[in-house]
């Protein structure tokens, strides 16, 4: 299954398009978070992030998570692939998460590309590498950038070899992430869509369940676990 940001949204974490009606209303997204923005404007682009960062820090797994680890326990076979970055999965329980996106939460050596601490004493002001001392980025794919290869390789792996396809949340416009569902579709799965509103895979989802997952997950829970 694959979830985006809409199933944190009752968590209080906005996705995309409500974090444009709120505080960050001047910018988008892919302005943000992007390696061009962050080549020309690091300062801007660590704000946004120090800002999403608290976040989710505060917000709590809701319903939909938690009925999501109760699933896992009652199918054969569960694949959790998130896009999401805010670990609200893995602290609510799931095992196994495949984050596509990365994870908020920890930091990356732009120049090393490998998860880094931040050096105590920054001559910048901005985070920098405890290693080596290069700046720090978000450990977050932006737009543009490649997936992580392990996460690439196993979520295709699952969607090709899976009999029920659920998307949770996800406006399936981000690609590759969004291609996985068709992925799913090709080699025969039954796909669900779980969503508030139509999206760019209602025209060829078998099921459509429309409605906020914090209340229709755990629904779905209650019936597959009767
Ligand atoms: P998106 O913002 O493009 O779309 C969110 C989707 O969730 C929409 O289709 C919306 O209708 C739906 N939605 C909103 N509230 C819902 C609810 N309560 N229940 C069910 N559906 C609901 O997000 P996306 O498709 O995940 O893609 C945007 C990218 O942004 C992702 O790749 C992700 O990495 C990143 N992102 C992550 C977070 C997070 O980690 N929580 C938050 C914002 C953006």
């Amino acid at each position: 299954m694959l979830t985006g940001a809409g199933i944190s949204a009752e968590s209080g974490v906005p996705t995309f398009r409500d974090a444009q009606t709120g505080l960050w209303a001047r910018f988008r997204p892919e302005d943000l978070a992007t390696p061009e923005a962050f080549q020309r404007d690091p300062r801007r682009v660590w704000d946004w992030y120090e800002w999403r960062r608290e976040l989710v820090r505060q917000a709590e797994p809701n319903a939909g998570h938690a009925a999501l680890v109760r699933l896992a326990g009652c199918v054969p076979r569960l694949t959790l692939v998130t896009q999401n970055v805010d670990s609200l999965h893995q602290r609510a329980g799931s095992v196994g998460v495949i984050e596509y996106h990365g994870n908020i939460l920890r930091d990356r050596c732009a120049a090393e590309g490998l998860v880094a601490s931040r050096a105590p004493l920054s001559i910048t002001g901005l985070p920098e590498c405890a290693r080596c001392g290069e700046r720090l980025r978000p450990d977050v794919v932006w737009f543009g950038e490649a997936i992580p290869r392990d996460a690439l390789l196993a979520a295709d792996a699952a969607a090709a070899d899976c009999d029920v396809f659920l998307c949770v949340g996800t406006a399936a416009t981000v690609h590759p992430a969004a291609g996985l569902a068709e992925r799913a579709h090709g080699a025969g799965a039954t796909l669900i869509e779980l969503n508030v509103e139509a999206t760019a895979l209602t025209s060829f989802v078998d099921v459509v369940l429309r409605g906020r997952a914090g209340e229709l997950l755990p629904l779905v829970l209650a019936r597959i676990a009767g």
